[in-house]
């Protein structure tokens, strides 16, 4: 057999465009096609019914049985005219991604196939939850998991399955998934908001949180890929030299995109609009075969959903152009990494972004008041968000190749930061003017129009402000969002009930109310200093000043996991109902062990592509070097002989430095791995393999890399980054 890498490449240069079939007409023609919208249930689903259950759902109450199973049997008809046989609860366990248990519509009864699709199974499963990660929750025997329906985000058809959103928890109550915490979070979130509204503005009944996700990705080909035995065990090349022309021009930001890809991602958005995702943004990333799709924005909850159905559809349809999506933070050293950056916003029903200047001055105050809080929030949680989206994949992206730090600070930029700093100084005589009309002027705060287009963006900010919206920026391109948002979400519950606390116990002290919000938002503003900063990120200077600011500085990730469990997170989601001690505890455990997992499964791929790979392609040219010092010998003079073999003499000794530098490595790897897994808890496991593994494996890819840059290249057996990076 020839070489592995050629016949790739061969299979790679064949593969052409893929016709896709995408009708002519208008996207309202199709989409949410394969949604069991509010609109179409009313064709199956008596109104009375329907009005419970939206009632219901508006307002975060449980759902009652009886009306589950009015549903189920709309449901079941609509699925079935559609050409459905299966039905699957569709939820989000710890492991990330999305898992199903898919159950046929018909049973066996009496010898004759009946169609079965009950209220009970609708409302709820047990799926063998065994096989999940439950971080110690689900112990015993007893402590089961069940999935169970969240009628806030609707039922869809992938292909002939009915896929129903659940939450998934165990039976003692507690979660075992992303969805049910980021549900509590909202809930929290929704009703600190609305009480802070009230001093603003009486008629808002309802506040909820927007989610606007940018999916970041790589296109690979199919045989480049397959012949790389890292991508398709971790997602990421553990080893491969730079390509001479990787983003240095730039030239692949919003260029052309190319044919193939443009094939796909017509397929992609057809089939995401299809399943109700209104993607609306496409277009080039920084790194070659690097892309980016953003949907606008939507309750967070169901956001997330779409996120997750978006990554699997993604998969989905790159095989039927033989591409592989790689999801990984941090595919190719060196290369820009992808992440998921996630667009949080806040709005009431009566249509006012929290987050947005508003158009008059009692807007302006409250917009400061909201902005102001959510700064508190994240400095006061610094370090608990930082944990919400660290990974054992994440971590090689944060910091590196325009990628966010990993200390979390908050960009406002100039204008946002000028209306502060006056706010700060102001007397409150200055600031607020309450004319006879009892309408208030908010002197200082004449928030410039200008904003709502900031353009004043700061690539090395985790978390932004961009004119109507805060943008984190630190959560990873193959996360669940769900971590980071109820993380935020519960971080800003919380603190807006503090700002209550503070500000209703003056105002019963007989202050005036907008004094008091006066007051203690200046204070806020003076509080908050320590997690504002617009500079560079990446500089050093920063990271010694972040430290004397006292944020958060850990960049271990098992070590920046433990602040899930630090009191005042602790305190702050047990305030907020969104996650119990037990719950974090169970979340932290999960972290650890995936973490040890993934550097485990990374380690031993290594071990095995050195072995298999590049020591013997290294031995095979040394070979051939010796070879070719022999003929020298036989046919030239002992004189020439030295000088004409000086090269091949230098190359064979550099691949003998390098393979015996590897060899070691391997075994000082395997040794560390060996004795990292023989530690008890996860959490010295995780920092076991952190502290030995994790360096060990970057000390042996200096080498093979440096191998690759001597090796033949025809000998040379996996696909090179400029291979993998410029096809397409
Ligand atoms: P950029 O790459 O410049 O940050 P994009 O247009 O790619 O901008 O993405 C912007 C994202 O922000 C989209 O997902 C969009 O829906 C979302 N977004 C816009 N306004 C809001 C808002 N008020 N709240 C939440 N998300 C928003
Ligand atoms: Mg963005």
């Amino acid at each position: 057999m020839g070489n592995v890498r050629f016949e790739a490449l061969k299979m790679a240069f064949a593969h052409h465009v893929v016709d896709v079939d995408v009708p002519e007409g208008k996207v309202k023609d199709y989409f949410a096609q394969d949604v069991f919208t509010r609109e179409k249930m009313k064709e199956y689903i008596s109104q009375d019914v329907l009005d419970r259950l939206f009632d219901d759902v508006d307002n975060g109450r449980t759902i009652h049985r009886d009306i589950a199973g009015v549903v189920a049997i709309g449901i079941r008809k609509w699925a079935i005219e559609r050409g459905a046989t299966h039905f699957t609860h569709w939820f989000q366990p710890l492991t990330g991604g999305t898992a199903e248990k898919h159950d046929a519509f018909f049973t066996l009864k009496d010898g004759a196939l009946l169609e079965e699709f009950s209220g009970d199974s609708l409302y709820q499963q047990e799926p063998d939850a065994s096989s999940f990660p439950s971080g110690g929750i689900r112990n015993t025997f007893e402590a089961r998991g069940y999935s169970a329906w969240d009628p806030s985000s609707p039922v869809f058809l992938i292909g002939d399955t009915l896929c129903i959103p659940t939450v998934f928890v165990a039976y003692t109550g507690e979660a075992l998934d992303y969805k049910t915490p980021l549900i509590r979070s909202t809930a929290s979130l929704c009703h600190a908001a609305r009480e802070v509204c009230a001093y603003f503005d009486k008629q808002v009944k309802h506040v909820h949180a927007n989610l606007g996700w940018e999916q970041e990705y790589f296109l690979v080909d199919e045989a480049l890929y397959n012949a790389r035995p890292d991508l398709m065990l971790t997602g990421r090349t553990l080893m491969g030299h730079n390509s001479a022309k990787s983003q240095q021009l730039e030239d692949h930001y919003f260029g052309a995109i190319p044919a193939r890809v443009l094939a796909f991602m017509r397929e992609l958005e057809y089939e995401a609009l299809k399943a109700g995702v209104p993607v609306r943004t496409r277009h080039n990333e920084v790194a070659p075969n690097q892309f980016e799709m953003a949907p606008i924005f939507e309750d967070v909850n169901l956001a997330n959903d779409h996120n997750l159905l978006v990554m699997s559809i993604m998969e989905r349809v790159a095989e039927r152009h033989h591409f592989r999506v790689l999801l990984h933070e941090k595919p190719y050293a060196g290369v820009n990494g992808s992440g998921k950056h996630c667009n949080w916003s806040l709005q009431t029903n009566t249509g006012i972004n929290l987050l947005a200047p508003g158009k008059n001055p009692y807007q302006n105050l409250q917009f400061i008041t909201f902005l102001v809080n959510v700064l508190m929030a994240v400095q006061r949680h610094n370090g608990l968000l930082k944990a919400s989206i660290v990974s054992a994949t994440n971590e090689h992206r944060l910091g590196a190749n325009e990628a966010p730090p990993a200390i979390i600070s908050v960009f406002l930029g100039k204008q946002i930061t000028a209306v502060l700093d006056k706010l700060e100084h102001a007397k409150a005589e200055e600031a607020i003017i309450i004319n006879a009309k009892k309408e208030m002027k908010l002197g200082v705060a004449n928030i410039p129009e200008i904003l709502l287009d900031n353009t004043d963006r700061n690539r090395t900010s985790p978390f932004a402000f961009t004119g109507n919206r805060f943008e984190f920026r630190a959560v990873g391109s193959s996360a669940n969002c769900g971590a980071a948002m109820l993380a935020l979400n519960a971080a800003v519950a919380e603190q807006l009930m503090l700002f209550k606390q503070e500000v209703d116990a003056r105002i019963e002290k007989g202050e005036a109310k907008e004094r008091v919000l006066f007051d203690v938002i200046k204070k806020y503003i003076v509080a908050c200093k320590a997690i504002r900063f617009d500079g560079n990120g990446y500089s050093d200077e920063w990271k010694a000043e972040a430290e004397k600011r006292g944020l958060d500085c850990e960049t271990s990730v098992p070590l920046v996991i433990d602040r899930y469990l630090a009191s005042e997170s602790i305190k702050m989601f047990g305030a907020t109902g969104v996650l119990s001690e037990a719950e974090l505890h169970s979340r932290s455990e999960v972290k650890w062990e995936t973490y040890t997992k993934k550097l485990q499964i990374e380690s031993r791929v290594m071990g095995d592509l050195v072995v298999n790979h590049v020591l013997p392609a290294a031995k095979r040219y040394q070979t051939m070097l010796l070879q070719n010092v022999l003929a020298v010998k036989q046919v030239f003079s002992a004189d020439e002989t030295a000088s004409l073999n000086e090269m091949d003499y230098s190359i064979i000794r550099q691949i003998e430095h390098h393979s015996g530098a590897i060899l070691e490595g391997v075994e000082a790897m395997t040794e560390a791995r060996h004795k990292a897994n023989r530690q008890i808890d996860e959490r010295s496991k995780a920092i076991a393999y952190h502290d030995t593994v994790l360096p060990l494996m970057a000390d042996i890819r200096e080498h093979v890399d440096a191998l690759e840059l001597i090796v033949d290249d025809e000998m040379w057996t996996l696909p090179k980054y400029r291979e993998l990076l410029f096809i397409h």
